[in-house]
């Protein structure tokens, strides 16, 4: 039996991939099954705190604390409007975190200690999603070295597979280095329009490079999803019943079976 959160982190380097929509509503979904889920904001934009509602005057105590050693995940955790999910928020503090702690030899093992302090345990949480920048910086490695596995979305582009051998290459430098324990969770393909024959291309071409990697659930594009973070919702409390909200929930329930999996072995 696994003592701690489940620590999974949303990793792609390419911006706009729905790292962040796919962190919030695969924890929301979480959260609804009785699980206690935390969100650790990574991105000095903030997009998952403002798409779950957390405005910038709530932000005192951010991700940038447990990266500076200055606040705890006991401190640093908000509840959200979601039951059960809080989120640690980040702040554009964030930006200069790099040259902060960049010198010093733990830099890429903050967010770990983190989690490995008594006072993590103390706030219960079994599941922490961790939603990561547009980059392979120190941040996202922080990220891999406090994670067990990596959840990478991949858009349903002609582009799609450029950049993943990099993303997974680095996966196993830290492997190697720092997290001998993690694996790849899976990848999600988001933003599939069907209309479009690229996209079949895509969905054939991942599948055929990343076989049992890639989940069957795949995310499309749907216009509710674009719009719950407007007003401060995850997708699935914004529009239960949008196609968009109903692919995170089979998502969900993929990741759930896998954990299952896990545990029984
Ligand atoms: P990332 O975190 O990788 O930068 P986001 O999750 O923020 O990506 O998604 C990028 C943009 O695309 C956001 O405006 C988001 O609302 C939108 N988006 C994400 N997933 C979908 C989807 N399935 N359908 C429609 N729009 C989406
Ligand atoms: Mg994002």
């Amino acid at each position: 039996m696994q003592s701690g959160p489940r620590i999974i982190t949303v990793a792609n380097q390419k911006g706009g991939v729905g790292k962040t929509t796919t962190a919030i509503n695969l924890a929301t979904a979480l959260a609804a099954i009785g699980e206690q889920v935390l969100i650790v904001d990574l991105d000095p934009q903030g997009n998952a705190s403002t798409g779950l509602g957390i405005n910038r005057r709530e932000r005192d105590i951010s991700s940038y604390d447990l990266l500076t050693n200055s606040a705890t995940v006991e401190q640093a955790a908000k509840r959200t409007v979601v039951p059960g999910l809080s989120i640690v928020p980040s702040t554009l503090d964030l930006l200069g975190v790099e040259m902060e702690i960049g010198m010093a030899p733990d830099r890429a093992l903050r967010l770990r200690q983190a989690f490995a302090s008594p006072s993590a345990a103390r706030a219960g949480f079994t599941y922490v999603l961790v939603d990561c920048p547009p980059s392979l910086n120190l941040l996202t490695l922080n990220s891999m070295a406090a994670a067990h596995s990596v959840l990478v979305p991949l858009q349903c582009e002609f582009f799609a597979l450029e950049g993943l051998s990099q993303l997974l290459e680095t996966v196993e430098q830290v492997k190697r280095s720092i997290n001998p324990r993690l694996t790849i969770q899976g990848i999600v393909l988001t933003m599939y329009d069907g209309r479009n024959n690229l996209a079949n291309q895509v969905v054939e071409d991942v599948r055929a490079h990343m076989g049992e990697k890639v989940y069957e659930t795949i995310i499309p594009r749907n216009v509710r999803v674009s719009e719950a973070p407007s007003h401060g919702k995850p997708a699935i409390l914004y529009d239960l019943k949008c196609s968009g909200s109903q692919a995170y929930l089979q998502l969900a329930s993929e990741v759930i079976r896998q954990e299952r999996r896990l545990r029984a072995a």
